[in-house]
Formats: structure tokens, C-alpha cells, sequence
């Protein structure tokens, strides 16, 4: 600020507050990426970081592995012990998946019973033996709902991205998406790994 002079007076200084915007930012954020019955990334979210993953696995020529998951008869869960029990396994599944798995694999709920967990830095030998894991988690987890327990049981598919080959993420959830197709039908409950036969 200056007098009539052009002499300096001094400085006004204005702070803004923006603490409640970047609150509200952050939420939006949040709501945008996220399931809202899980709370795991949501499909477009998903896309998203899966996309940048396989960016990061050809540049720095790294392991990188999807695994498709799909709950087994989820029809006939809701229909035994009502839909908020089905919401309930859901919500159980994603928390063993979250519980058990590092902070940079990703996580997301694809749409209604169907999920995928993308593993950097992990070959598909390693995939696999995590998802078996999870799946003996969530068979052997009884899950309380109202007046009824019951257990629930998940397949999956797991296929390993392929730097050499012209892999995209399409082709790789395709893979994997074979491979479940191939859990559930030798039965469900299981975790089965891509193969060239399943072509
Ligand atoms: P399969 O073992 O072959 O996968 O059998 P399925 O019954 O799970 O197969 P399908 O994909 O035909 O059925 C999925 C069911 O999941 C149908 C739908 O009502 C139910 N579902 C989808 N989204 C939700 C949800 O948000 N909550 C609940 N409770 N059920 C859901
Ligand atoms: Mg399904
Ligand atoms: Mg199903």
C-alpha cells in the first residue's frame, strides 16, 4: 500500500481459509472412485489405476498379475437368507481382501458379485497362491446376518499381464475371465490360472 506519494506504507496481506473446500474435494474424490456398499475402488476407478499399472509393469518390464473373482451362487444366497445377508458377504469379501493384501495392489468391486485384485510386482505362481488364500479365508468365515449365519464361497481366475505379446488391459482381463469361467465350471469354490487351452 502507498501514501499519495507513491511512499510505501506497508502490505495487506489476505489468507484464505480453504481447509472445508479441500474437506469437501477430498469426499467428492472419494465418492467419485468408490462402491458404495463396499467402499473398494469402483470399475472406472479401477480401469483407471489398472491402466497406469500395466504402463508402469512394460516400462519397467515388472510381474504383474489380475485375478477375477466372482462370489458361486450368489442368486440362491439372497434368495436363502435375503439380499442385506448377500450385502453382508460382499462386504465381508472386501475385507479380507483388503485385510490381506499389500497397500499397492488394487482392489475393486467390477460390478454387483464380481471383483478384481491387480497385484504389482507379483508373478502369477505368487497370484495365485494369495488367492487361494483369500478364498479359504472366505470359506471358512461365518458370516452373522439378522437371525441367520451362513457361509459363502468365491471363484477365481488369474492370468499374468505378458509384456511381450501386445497384452492390453482388455486382453488380459479376458484371460482371466476365461480362467474363472473354467473355475466355475469345474465345480466353483476354486482358484484357477489362465492357460493357452483355455483359449
Ligand atoms: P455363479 O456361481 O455361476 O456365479 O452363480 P450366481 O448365482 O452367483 O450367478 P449370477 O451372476 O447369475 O448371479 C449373481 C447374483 O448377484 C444376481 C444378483 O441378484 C446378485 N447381486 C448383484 N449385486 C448384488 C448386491 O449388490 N447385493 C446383493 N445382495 N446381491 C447382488
Ligand atoms: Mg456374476
Ligand atoms: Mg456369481
Amino acid at each position: 500500500i502507498m501514501d499519495s506519494k507513491g511512499k510505501s506504507l506497508g502490505r495487506l496481506i489476505i489468507l484464505h481459509d480453504i481447509t472445508k473446500l479441500k474437506l469437501i474435494q477430498n469426499e467428492l474424490h472419494i465418492l467419485a472412485n468408490s462402491d458404495s456398499l463396499t467402499g473398494a475402488n469402483n470399475r472406472g476407478h479401477f480401469m483407471e489405476l489398472a491402466h497406469k499399472e500395466i504402463l508402469r509393469a512394460k516400462r519397467y518390464k515388472r510381474h504383474l498379475t489380475l485375478v477375477l473373482m466372482d462370489m458361486d451362487s450368489f442368486k440362491k444366497i439372497n434368495d436363502t437368507y435375503g439380499h442385506a445377508s448377500g450385502d453382508k458377504a460382499l462386504v465381508m469379501l472386501k475385507n479380507i481382501c483388503t485385510k490381506n493384501t499389500r497397500k499397492m495392489d488394487i482392489f475393486a468391486r467390477l460390478g454387483g458379485e464380481e471383483f478384481a485384485l491387480m497385484l504389482p510386482e507379483t508373478p502369477q505362481d505368487r497370484a495365485a497362491e494369495l488367492a487361494e488364500r483369500l478364498r479359504k479365508y472366505l470359506e471358512e468365515t461365518v458370516i452373522h446376518s439378522d437371525k441367520v449365519e451362513f457361509q459363502a464361497t468365491i471363484s477365481m481366475g488369474v492370468a499374468e499381464f505378458k509384456i511381450h505379446d501386445h497384452d492390453t488391459l482388455e486382453t488380459l482381463l479376458h484371460r482371466a475371465d476365461k480362467a474363472l469361467y473354467k473355475a466355475k465350471a469345474l465345480g466353483r469354490n476354486q482358484v484357477v490360472t489362465w492357460k493357452p487351452e483355455m483359449e
